[in-house]
């Protein structure tokens, strides 16, 4: 979307500096020139009086949507190992392809993941997009959105759905970008609604801090393009009957021309222990422990019962325990058997990452903490003793 000065009509008048975000433009001669820091936004182009200041917009809505057929599954593959939100995905994009008649593609992208087309194809895909080179052996933004946005345009789908994970966040926006086709993030629900005989891809999300839920739909660009949270939906039943094609697609990386290099690969840390996500049990807790070290109560508590440590970002903002642990909008979708809140209070944000886990245990010495609205059992007390208690307990009644 290139933006530019037409020099000619430029009076001088500095509105455009006024209106820029950024302080991107600056007067030479007199005339409004833009620098580096210019993020294209276009504020400037309609602070313009004299309609100096163009910006020539990519024209989406001219293609032919009738072309699109189909729905994708990006899968995530880390040290040859598929991650369990793309199982997921085939389950809800299955439902998705069957409702509107298509085929349910998946592309898989790695080095030396061919195996795993035969496990994609048991959870429901019916085709798989394999790339396979060297250079795709590690994840890095340039050559993934290349390679795929490549499959898209030439298979054309007409929905594609990514995990919402780190990888799937920076892979998403990237490609949606590139092929100008927008993008909904953090999806909790996916239909399929007709509209003048056109089956389009509604995608709800939470809005505003989470207090309202927005549905979003893509009517004119394609491919309709959705992440999604980690265990937003059930992952379904395999069946080893199903037949699948793969579909080879070359790839040719110019490792020269790759600006990212992966030197060494370092593991955040904390992430030691059960996998907050995968973990049946959880225990979590809030600001309602005071300090960094009291964090300790609830690992034992977690290390009593076979759980994972679990955290607020009132506590993780404050520094008492890394990002990786924290549940909620901005923090992980856990959907675990056991949830247990201790000193949590229970904010919207919190409850959109663990509300729909199977029981809720709140443990808080306020009453009328909104925690206990979710909780399938609550104790009002103080966490500093009900937590030891508890794990005392289950040790001497489990000899965990
Ligand atoms: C855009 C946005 C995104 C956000 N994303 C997230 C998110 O992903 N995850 C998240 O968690 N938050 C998120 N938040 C922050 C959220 O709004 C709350 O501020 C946060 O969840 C509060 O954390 P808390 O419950 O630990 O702390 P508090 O709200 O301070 O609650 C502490 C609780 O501990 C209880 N307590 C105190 N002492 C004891 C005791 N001795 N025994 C028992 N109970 C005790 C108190 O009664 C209280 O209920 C987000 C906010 C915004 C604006």
């Amino acid at each position: 979307m290139p933006i530019y000065v037409v020099a000619e009509e430029c009076k001088g008048c500095e509105l455009c500096l006024k209106a820029c975000p950024y302080g991107a433009i600056e007067m030479v001669d007199e005339k409004a020139v833009f620098t580096d820091a210019c993020t294209q936004c276009g504020a400037c182009v309609t602070s313009c009086k004299f309609d100096a200041i163009k910006m020539d917009r990519v024209e989406v809505c001219d293609i032919d949507i009738s072309e699109y057929k189909g729905v994708w599954v990006v899968a995530e593959v880390d040290e040859g190992e598929l991650a369990d939100v793309a199982l997921e995905l085939l389950g809800e994009g299955r439902k998705l392809a069957d409702e509107l008649g298509v085929e349910l593609g998946l592309v898989l992208i790695g080095h030396e993941v061919a195996d795993l087309a035969e496990v994609v194809v048991a959870y429901g895909a019916d085709k798989v997009y394999l790339a396979e080179a060297p250079e795709l052996q590690r994840y890095r933004t340039g050559p993934y959105t290349d390679v795929i946005t490549g499959i898209i345009n030439k298979y054309k789908p007409e929905i594609v759905l990514i995990g919402a994970t780190g990888l799937g966040r920076d892979l998403a926006s990237r490609i949606a970008a590139r092929i100008s086709a927008g993008l909904t993030a953090d999806c909790t629900g996916l239909a399929i609604q007709e509209e003048d005989g056109i089956g389009l891809l509604y995608q709800t999300r939470p809005a505003f801090g989470g207090n309202i839920m927005a549905t979003i739909v893509c009517r004119h660009a394609r491919p309709q393009m959705a992440t999604v949270r980690p265990r937003v939906f059930e992952k379904p039943e395999p069946d080893e009957s199903k037949v699948g094609e793969v579909i080879k697609v070359p790839v040719s990386i110019n490792e020269d021309s790759v600006l990212t290099k992966i030197i060494e690969v370092i593991r955040e840390s904390g992430e030691e222990g059960p996998n907050l996500q995968d973990a049946d049990i959880i225990v979590s807790g809030g600001r309602g422990l005071r300090t960094p070290e009291n964090f300790a109560l609830i690992r034992e508590l977690a290390d009593a019962i076979g759980g994972a440590v679990g955290a607020s970002r009132a506590t993780v903002d404050a520094g008492w325990i890394p990002a990786y642990h924290q549940v909620g909008q901005t923090g992980k979708t856990v959907h675990p058997k056991l949830y247990i809140a201790c000193g949590i209070s229970g904010a919207v944000q919190h409850l959109a990452g663990m509300s729909s886990s199977d029981c809720i245990v709140a443990i808080n010495n306020d009453p009328s903490a909104a925690i206990f609205e979710v909780a399938h059992f609550g104790i009002v007390g103080d966490l500093f003793e009900v937590v030891p208690a508890l794990a005392k307990a289950i040790r001497e009644e489990f000899g965990s």
